[in-house]
């Protein structure tokens, strides 16, 4: 006997989702998933009418989802129709940057003008003059131990900064759906870096390394990775066919298995700590961001909460200082 899906009633269930105890139809499922993300930009209010949201596309299936989505949401006026929507990739030039493992380049051009969004490609090399490779060979060959994910992390974050100001966005958003959301607070406990939390939530916030940043919004950080996947192979959207290789001694590889056994006991387990990272981040939030006294950086001129930026001190230590602020035009001091 097949078992029909408990919200239609019509259609063969095909997706158990524990954290409701339902049996969905993919039908259903992908309706609970496109409305979860339209009620999270709603309720914190992430797209205004007027606003210029850039969508950082890495090219995994996450951010591919999010375009589509927004695509979609946009469309068929679930959010402002006149909400301009820009996509962009970051390469940032290691042998396996997101973009290059990527199979999703033709993809990622046709869903663009699908959905009337501009889509460009910038690269470390333009931004900073160095490459994530550069940086890792500057590292490494001075026997300073720093993760790949971490340099491109940090150069990362600067350059959607950069691309924010240039392409005049209002918001940038990124596809962190609830599994990333549920390590992040698992890591800033596990590092005992409650400060951190001020950054997290879900309203459109700053980074506390750069205050001038632009703001990020994160429309499926209610989603669950694993439904994100699904919707994605049904809907056509290629999946990373390459794994990075840098990933596995990542903190996060590593929390993801974690997470997923205590799920299995604890099906609103990453619900739960996410609202836990949520509430804490509004406790502590605006008592702590008025002790962060920002200065510029001695160097590049970024705001920082220290004297150098920590773009500037990783690029101090590769040697490659000099060479990024006569790239920037920033007079070596
Ligand atoms: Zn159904
Ligand atoms: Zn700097």
């Amino acid at each position: 006997m097949v078992a029909l899906c408990d919200r239609c009633g019509v259609r063969e269930a095909q997706y158990f989702k524990v954290s409701s105890g339902e049996r969905l139809c993919l039908n259903c499922l992908f309706n609970t998933i496109e409305d979860t993300v339209t009620r999270t930009i709603r309720r914190y209010r992430l797209i205004g009418s007027g606003d210029r949201i850039g969508i950082a596309i890495s090219g995994g299936k996450d951010s591919l989802v999010l375009m589509y989505l927004l695509g979609k949401l946009r469309r068929h006026g679930k959010i402002p129709r006149d909400a301009e929507l820009i996509a962009f990739s970051i390469d940032e030039g290691q042998p396996y940057s997101c973009v290059r493992r990527s199979s999703a380049g033709d993809y990622i051009g046709k869903l663009a003008s699908e959905f009337n969004i501009e889509y460009k490609l910038f690269t470390f090399k333009d931004l900073f003059g160095v490459t994530a490779f550069d940086v890792a060979q500057g590292l490494w060959g001075k026997g300073v131990n720093v993760h790949m994910c971490t340099i491109c992390g940090v150069l990362r974050r600067r350059a959607m900064n950069i691309i924010g100001r240039r392409l005049n966005l209002s918001k940038i958003a990124t596809g962190h759906n609830l599994d990333d959301e549920a390590q992040t607070v698992m890591l800033n406990v596990m590092s005992n870096d409650i400060k951190r939390f001020a950054w997290f939530g879900v309203t459109p916030s700053n980074d506390v390394a750069e205050e001038e940043f632009i703001p990020r919004i994160k429309p499926l950080r209610f989603v669950r990775e694993e439904e994100v996947a699904i919707y994605a192979y049904y809907h056509g959207i290629p999946l990373m066919t390459i794994e990075c290789p840098f990933v596995y001694n990542n903190p996060r590889f590593e929390l993801k298995f974690t997470l997923a056994r205590w799920e299995r006991d604890n099906p609103n387990v990453k619900y739960s700590m996410v609202s836990f990272g949520d509430q804490l981040s509004k406790m502590i939030n605006d008592r702590f961001k008025e002790q962060v006294k920002l200065n510029k950086c001695t160097y590049c001129g970024f705001p920082t909460s220290g004297r150098v930026c920590r773009v500037c001190e990783l690029l101090n230590q590769a040697g490659l200082l000099e060479k990024y602020l006569r790239f920037t035009g920033k007079v070596p001091k």
